[in-house]
């Protein structure tokens, strides 16, 4: 049977066919899909014309599509539903694709061409979407080395197919460490305070493992409500010193060389292409385009939220004090007294709230709240095929019922699953040929799963998680761009998270909670004063949250602003760059960065302070909702027209401005945050 990577894809729409993919089709698409790609790029740069934006930034922009159909399928999968023999495979073909990178952006001829079309940009009419692509696809080649010395190139290879299998291991060591570990309890006594539904799910967990008791695990619908509900000081200790210590064990899971590596690698390709650190050439692109401009940032913020924090810690340290806590108060404490004190304030807390937020019912929620806001429809779509069983497909129209884009999710825990969520896309948008080519967008989650009793029901951080990832795949969904590369979600790292954490405002807000929240069991509307509540709360430990926050972004800067190696070891170096965030006692062997994957294996190296920055962003856009109203179709539009569907065709900045008509402000982050 022929490959079905190399084949057309007759499936409905067109999407991958995950049903005929074997593992043992992988490696031989590659390597021909690569060889392929190669002669495309081999007819640009042997094109006997001189170099224009249509032979060759265009050309090269649509070269190598079946390449990206296997690789977006495999690295997709290799987090949503991996095992054994998808994490070799990645491992085998990474570096081919980064050698095949290399090839391209190391290639003399191509470049000659690129920085032709690069320095005439402004004398010829391309577009204004067009010159951004010449200006990305410009850096992309200096980045990539084009413009190095024949004698550094070799060198430039090594390091970057090397940084490829490094940035994977680092991924599958804690995914490793996170499923190795678990709590397995046999006395009944040593589940003393956990809600029922958490009880029975390690039930289930147990049975799944042949074993007596309840199973606990590092997976997050299991780990939090332990360490917020259980009331075992020492099991609480124990959850939160194997969560913490992941990749961090001596084993060989361990990342702490894995990171000495990465880091000595980015900062010798950062000296070889002329940067003082890794931050330097990552940031030129961003809103935040210095490594000063985003330590300025986080220092400002550490200083706006200083006291909150404090004050915070404070209570909190106070509260437990008075329900008996004569002990320092430590990280594993921090959960459990926080849920508890919530409740007296507030009287609110995951339990009470659960109930009301049934999975199916967010989610129709959700895509009703799309329909307000956009217009859109999902229609679920059984035909088309998945990768497991768990995942679902939707179909998306606009209005006047224009397809818009495919759409699958994937909902809960599972052994071969990364952890956290994430939005993902198998197809990207674009125009081909006339044709407006439609994506095909993904969520990806770890909710709480249904045990035999009640439906899954998520928590309020699981809502706007969910909201989240929702926000990303309408940037994806919506997204109106001509040229693939700067579609959807590809936008500075700094801009990407304004869509994801925009939506998630909407779960503090009645007029759309009213709507549609109800009580999985009576069918009672969710109360006014539940929802009065929950926003009265949301500004609790936010001081706190954002020192948390604040001190990862830190780390992430220490890390790649680094110009020397450091002399310490990982644990000293994390605690020097953390320690003006920290708040608690340090606890030996535990440790942030051999587990921080998304610096070390996803993309947001020298880039994690983009989440607090994009959160100035979101509520400086979410209080323009809130003045002219929260569903307001002219503002909803313009958001549409001026953020969603314009992808990175043009500059963050711009965007922003022609959206909200003036720069960004920090004062509505600040007010939401109860900052000030
Ligand atoms: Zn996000």
């Amino acid at each position: 049977m022929l490959n079905p990577f190399l084949k057309e894809w007759d499936t409905p729409f067109n999407t991958p066919p995950f049903d005929e993919i074997k593992t043992e089709h992988y490696v031989p698409a590659t390597i021909e899909a690569l060889e392929l790609a190669r002669k495309e790029i081999n007819n640009i740069t042997e094109n006997p014309d001189l170099p224009t934006f249509e032979n060759t930034i265009a050309t090269l922009e649509n070269a190598g599509q079946i390449l990206s159909r296997i690789t977006s399928v495999l690295f997709n999968i290799n987090s949503a539903e991996t095992n054994k023999s998808i994490q070799d495979i990645a491992q085998e073909i990474s570096p081919l694709l980064a050698r095949f990178s290399n090839d391209i952006t190391l290639n003399p001829k191509l470049f000659e061409r690129i920085s032709k079309i690069f320095e005439n940009k402004d004398n010829t009419d391309l577009t204004s979407e067009q010159k951004i692509l010449v200006e990305r696809k410009y850096r992309n080649f200096m980045l990539g080395g084009a413009g190095l010395e024949e004698h550094e190139r070799a060198r430039f290879r090594e390091i970057s197919e090397e940084l490829a299998r490094l940035s994977l291991k680092f991924e599958e060591n804690v995914l490793n460490e996170t499923n190795s570990w678990v709590l397995h309890l046999t006395d009944e006594a040593d589940l003393a305070g956990l809600p029922e539904g958490i009880v029975e799910a390690a039930a289930s967990e147990a049975v799944k493992r042949n074993k007596e008791g309840w199973i606990f695990t590092l997976h997050f619908p299991s780990y939090i409500p332990f360490m917020q509900y259980s009331e075992r000081r020492n099991l609480r200790e124990k959850m939160l010193k194997a969560y913490s210590s992941r990749a961090f064990r001596g084993n060989n899971f361990d990342n702490s060389d894995n990171i000495r590596k990465i880091i000595a690698l980015r900062l010798e390709v950062a000296r070889m292409l002329g940067f003082r650190n890794y931050a330097d050439m990552t940031l030129g692109d961003r809103m935040a385009d210095s490594p000063e401009k985003v330590q300025k940032f986080l220092e400002d913020l550490y200083k706006a939220s200083d006291h909150a924090a404090h004050r915070d810690f404070k209570n909190l340290k106070t509260f437990a004090a008075e329900h008996g806590n004569n002990d320092e108060i430590q990280r594993w404490d921090w959960s459990f007294y926080s849920e508890k004190l919530k409740k007296e304030l507030y009287d609110i807390d995951d339990e009470i709230l659960k109930p009301y937020f049934p999975l199916e019912k967010v989610e129709e929620a959700i895509f009703h709240l799309a329909n307000r806001l956009y217009g859109l429809t999902f229609i679920k779509n059984d035909t088309i095929p998945v990768y497991h069983p768990e995942v679902r497909t939707f179909e998306c129209y606009g209005r006047d019922n224009i397809f818009l884009a495919i759409f699958y999710t994937d909902y809960h825990p599972r052994e071969g699953k990364n952890g956290g969520a994430w939005m993902t896309s198998y197809r990207d948008q674009k125009k081909e040929n006339g044709k407006n080519v439609r994506p095909f967008i993904s969520i990806v989650a770890n909710f709480t799963g249904a045990t035999r009793t009640r439906p899954s029901l998520l928590t309020f951080n699981e809502l706007t998680t969910f909201l989240h990832e929702f926000g990303h795949s309408l940037h994806g969904i919506l997204t109106n761009c001509t040229y693939e590369s700067l579609s959807g979600t590809s936008v500075a790292r700094d801009f990407v998270e304004l869509p994801s954490q925009f939506m998630e405002n909407f779960a503090y807000e009645k007029e759309w909670l009213d709507t549609w929240a109800k009580h999985y069991l009576t069918g009672e509307k969710i109360p006014d004063e539940i929802i009065k509540k929950l926003k009265e709360s949301s500004t609790f430990n936010e001081g706190y949250s954002c020192f948390r926050q604040l001190g990862f972004g830190f780390l992430d800067m220490a890390w790649h602003t680094l110009t020397d190696l450091p002399d310490q070891d990982i644990s000293a170096f994390e605690l020097k760059a953390m320690s003006k965030t920290e708040l608690f006692p340090a606890i030996p062997g535990l440790n942030m960065s051999a587990q921080f994957t998304h610096i070390f294996g996803g993309g947001y190296a020298a880039g994690y302070y983009g989440y607090k920055w994009a959160e100035v962003l979101d509520a400086d856009a979410f209080e323009l909702f809130k003045e002219q109203g929260i569903f307001n179709p002219v503002i909803a539009e313009s958001f549409r027209k001026n953020i969603l569907e314009k992808g990175g065709s043009e500059k963050p900045q711009e965007l922003f401005r022609k959206f909200r008509g003036r720069d960004p402000e920090i004062e509505a982050f600040l007010k939401r945050s109860g900052l000030i």
